[in-house]
């Protein structure tokens, strides 16, 4: 046993922390976790989980419509209550809190509240508490970041969005990621007029193009208001709500502005800038591949350190970390490479692999297998909604190099295939899988008509 107080230090209870922190103690290491805010970090408490809740929420409006062709009258227009939504969001939230501290207790590693300051390369201090460890791990996540302009004050970020005081009947987001393609969806599902505003020619960068193509259309179908290439250039309250003007000179009037301009490290006040910590030109902290900082005892995982940010990223950096710290046998680095992602816009986005784009400028020849339509439940509801699948191949070795589809539970379909990318599995092993009728996701394994090469 070392002579600090503890084996591990984490700093920041989010998803990689609670991980790498629950983990280590699973090995007989001394740990404890220093947290400001709440348990299970953004993901938790102001990402994905209430983000999918109320993604849940807005889907009742196109399954209200779609219920008629069925044979279902509802016989009062439904109708929908923010505060009902908000508040058992919170309640939810709350109950995963204090699982997370279970979690914590339950692994036998201390948590002590409060704003972790490191000190040095082995000693901590919280709230003028002063501890030590072996090794210190920077897991603080990451703060929504957006530009300043007139106004700015005046938007709210993905931190409030979700507990707004009253629904905004007219809502506009800034920004063309994930977050601003997921609210623009749920405010209009909710029933908002909802805009979007992007500076570039369409969103989504970085996605398959064909995707994000085929996501405009059917977000424009379903009543979403794109303005791309254009920016906020002012914010005014207005009498009747907030007045945006736009850099191409357009106005709107709407009741809430939400930035979805990207997030930056939350490194205020840890300590890293009077240490002689390399950090990397975005601000994100510099890592190799075992996750040590320029000063080796000091460690950092998740958003912080800038890979994709992800909570399933983050998990499995913990899951290495700890392997290549604490571990007997330490793992090979964790590998980036096809790690499966989804977008839950309307219709929602499932992608593993490389766009189409990636796979023209890695691969000499490949060959895509493309099908759009329209599932076989809008026979019936009479909604337009269609559905696009796509396969990339490698025309050498015959394996599957990406794989997307826009369409209803784009997420849970595309973690199934993503399985067989990540094995490295070919389009004749895909053609040899018997499909599952009647499914959307059969085409993933009937696609046998070449698209383009
Ligand atoms: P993203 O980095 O995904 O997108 C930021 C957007 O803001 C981009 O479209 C960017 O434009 C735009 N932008 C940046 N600076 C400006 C500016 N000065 N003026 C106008 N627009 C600007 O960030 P998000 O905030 O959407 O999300 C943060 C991260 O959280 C995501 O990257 C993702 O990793 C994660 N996340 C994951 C989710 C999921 O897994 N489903 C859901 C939500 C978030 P440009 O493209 O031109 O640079």
């Amino acid at each position: 046993m070392s002579d600090f107080d503890y084996d591990l230090f984490v700093i920041g209870a989010g998803s990689g922390g609670v991980r790498a922190a629950r983990t280590a103690a699973a090995t007989g290491a001394r740990v404890a976790v220093a947290e400001d805010r709440y348990l299970g970090g953004t993901c938790v408490n102001v990402g994905c989980v209430p983000k999918k809740l109320y993604s849940y929420a807005a889907h009742f409006h196109d399954a209200f419509e779609d219920a008629r062709g069925f044979g279902w009258s509802l016989t009062e227009p439904p109708r929908f209550d923010w505060a009902t939504l908000r508040d058992n969001k919170v309640r939810e939230i709350k109950r995963l809190n204090e699982i997370y501290g279970r979690l914590l207790d339950n692994a036998g590693v201390e948590l002590i509240h409060g704003r972790a300051r490191v000190v040095d390369a082995h000693r901590v201090e919280v709230d003028g508490r002063a501890f030590s460890a072996a090794k210190i791990l920077v897991a603080v996540g990451g703060w929504p970041w957006l530009p300043d302009f007139p106004g700015s004050e005046l938007a709210v970020t993905s931190n409030e969005v979700f507990d707004l005081e009253r629904m905004p009947q007219r809502f506009l987001v800034l920004g063309g990621g994930y977050i601003a393609v997921e609210f623009a969806s749920i405010f209009n599902g909710l029933g908002s007029e909802s805009h979007l505003v992007y500076r570039g020619e369409l969103f989504l960068r970085g996605f398959d193009r064909e995707v994000r193509e085929f996501t405009r259309e059917q977000m424009a179908l379903k009543g979403v208001n794109l303005h791309f290439e254009t920016n906020i250039q002012s914010i005014e309250k207005g009498e009747g709500g907030l007045l945006v003007t736009l850099t191409n000179g357009e106005s709107l009037e709407v009741d809430a502005v939400l930035a979805a301009t990207g997030r930056k490290p939350n490194l205020e006040g840890v300590g890293l800038d009077a240490l002689d910590i390399a950090l990397n030109p975005d601000g994100t902290v510099k890592v190799n591949d075992r996750f040590e900082t320029t000063i080796p005892s000091i460690l950092a995982l998740g958003d912080v350190t800038g890979g994709p940010e992800l909570t399933p990223v983050a998990l499995a950096e913990a899951m290495h970390l700890v392997g290549q710290h604490f571990g007997e046998a330490p793992p090979k680095p964790m590998d980036y490479r096809n790690i499966a992602t989804a977008v839950f816009c309307h219709p929602n986005i499932g992608t593993v692999g490389l766009s189409e784009e990636q796979a023209r400028k890695e691969y000499d020849a490949i060959r895509v297998y493309r099908t759009d339509f329209r599932p076989m439940k809008h026979t019936l509801s009479g909604s337009e909604e269609r559905c696009l699948m796509k396969l990339i191949v490698d025309d050498v070795s015959d394996v599957v190099v990406g794989a997307h589809m826009v369409g209803e539970e784009a997420g849970e379909l595309i973690q199934g295939i993503a399985i067989a990318v990540k094995a490295g599995l070919t389009k004749a092993d895909f053609d040899a899988t018997v499909g599952i009728h009647p499914t959307a996701a059969e085409e993933f394994v009937t696609m046998r008509t070449l698209s383009r090469r």
